[in-house]
């Protein structure tokens, strides 16, 4: 069976973290979108990693770690996160890349720099890792495919001089920059080449064949919900989709074999980059949340820039879980509220003087203003507690709160960044 661990908010909810734990039970974990721009945080035996291409389950010897055909590849960042983890004492992981992954080419970064430049103040607050260019010369159908590096060398070197055509119009007068360099960028993708050799295959097929044998697949999503390009806060999303169901497609499954979704929900909000966040709070109640957050303070794992923090979103985390299909809700990092006399929750959002519990669309995202309530905190330190029964009072019942205005079941508590520090609840 498949298990999708996906995000219900605006990513950096720990599901990194509950796709380290999952992967215990589990046979193969697959990175199915997104690329190097955002990463998971996971803390274990071996230490404290951020990754951003390899799959959480890396550290364990009994999986298969897998770069599914949606991901954007960027091959040097995979060889060099496997390094940074083997020379850490982790064991060499069993990885293979998809044949159909298209490669983040320097290029993409450089258009990536060279566009929030041009945009300035009004950037996306892109992490320059070329991920929408990258996508849309996907789109474009001007992308480089993994398998290609294996055709006919004289097609590779024509596809290069008719995508630096294209590409060359843009450095050169758009950006004042210099054009690109064929011969060098030939000899690259034969460096990747080089990389990848030992790991390729149809990804999709072997999948289909471990589904066969009764194998457990983890799709391990990358940000959240709020950042798809569909339903998310369109144009301030990420460039490709961060739905469990586009886990069919960047995986190659079938969907019907995803049976269980699995949307990581935190207990406080956090965003990084451009656009609303209605329940955002700044000043110094911001940065307390932010250096008592996540493990070690609410801080990006690719850039390491202060993440914006906010309270608790239902109607954002609603909204996140039902657009997710999800069957599970592993509510994260609820330790970290601890400290808190009572802590406010985002339960509508006030437009034009009407309150709504619905998520709307981006251009009336802009104008909502949240309606909070307050409940009273627990005031003692949860981590370590490993039954549902044994949390304080108001603990469960923030808990049970938001479970209640979300609509979906929390059946895993996390209550530290650790792989144990869970809590499961039947429900
Ligand atoms: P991801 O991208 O969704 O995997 O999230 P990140 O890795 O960016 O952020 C999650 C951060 O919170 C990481 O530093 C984790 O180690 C940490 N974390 C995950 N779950 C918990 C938890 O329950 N409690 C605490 N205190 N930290 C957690």
């Amino acid at each position: 069976m498949v298990k999708a661990i996906v995000g219900a908010n605006w990513g950096d909810e720990g599901k990194g973290k509950i796709t380290d734990m999952l992967a215990q039970d589990a046979d193969i974990i697959v990175r199915f979108q997104g690329g190097a721009n955002a990463g998971h945080t996971i803390v274990n035996k071996y230490g404290k990693f951020a990754l951003h291409t390899l799959p959480s389950g890396v550290f364990y010897d009994h999986t298969t770690s897998i770069i599914g055909n949606g991901v954007a590849l960027n091959v040097p960042k995979l060889f060099e996160e496997v390094k940074s983890i083997t020379d850490k004492g982790v064991p060499m992981p069993k990885i293979l890349v998809s044949d159909r992954a298209q490669m983040v080419m320097p290029y993409h970064i450089d258009f990536d720099k060279f566009e929030e430049e041009r945009l300035g103040k009004n950037s996306f607050g892109s992490t320059k890792s070329g991920i929408a260019p990258f996508y849309s010369d996907k789109y474009s159908k001007i992308g480089f495919q993994v398998s290609e590096l294996y055709g006919d060398i004289d097609s590779l070197k024509a596809k290069i001089a008719r995508v630096a055509e294209i590409k060359n119009a843009m450095l050169v007068n758009l950006y004042h920059k210099p054009a690109i360099n064929e011969d060098e960028l030939f000899n690259t993708l034969m460096e990747y080449k080089k990389m990848l050799d030992p790991f390729v295959c149809d990804t999709s097929a072997f999948l289909w064949k471990a589904l066969k044998e009764g194998k457990t697949v983890l799709l391990e999503g990358q940000l959240g919900s709020l950042k798809d390009p569909d339903h998310g806060i369109y144009p301030m999303v990420t460039s490709s989709s961060t739905l469990a169901a586009y886990g069919a497609i960047g995986a190659g499954v079938p969907p019907y074999e995803i049976k269980q979704i699995v949307t990581v929900c935190k207990a406080y909000s956090s965003a990084v980059g451009a656009g609303a966040f209605v329940s955002e709070i700044f000043g110094d109640e911001a940065d307390e949340l932010r250096r008592r957050g996540g493990d070690g303070g609410e801080y990006g794992a690719t850039t390491g820039r202060p993440r914006r923090m906010g309270w608790f979103d239902c109607v954002a985390s609603k909204y996140g879980c039902r657009i997710q299909g999800t069957t599970d809700v592993a509510f994260t990092v609820l330790d970290v509220l601890g400290y808190l006399d009572e802590i406010p929750v985002c339960v509508g959002y006030d437009i034009d003087g009407e309150v709504t519990t619905d998520f709307p669309t981006t251009v009336k995202l802009e104008k909502a203003k949240p309606v909070l309530k307050k409940l009273p905190g627990w005031k003692c330190d949860i981590r370590g507690i490993k039954k549902y029964e044994d949390l304080p009072e108001n603990c469960r019942k923030y808990i049970e709160f938001i479970e209640e205005q979300i609509g979906f079941p929390i059946t895993m508590i996390s209550n530290g960044p650790g792989r144990d520090d869970i809590i499961y609840r039947n429900k």
